[in-house]
């Protein structure tokens, strides 16, 4: 059985971002090219938008190594 990957495009770069097969309407993922936070706004056909009310907390857990 093939395991197809959901994937969307980017509102802002136009990059594609894939997501889980388990994603849910309201998730937020990250765009791998910009880092722009995104909310799954449709799945079928899958889609994004940026998810802009989140509060700016700068919360950053990137380890540099
Ligand atoms: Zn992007």
């Amino acid at each position: 059985m093939a395991r197809q990957k959901q994937r969307a495009r980017c509102p802002e770069c136009d990059a594609w971002v894939n997501v889980k097969d388990s994603v849910e309407l309201g998730d937020i993922v990250t765009c791998p090219e910009c880092e722009t936070r995104l909310e799954i706004v449709g799945l079928n056909p899958l889609e994004l938008d940026y998810a802009d009310d989140w509060e700016d907390d700068d919360y950053d857990d990137d380890d540099d190594y």
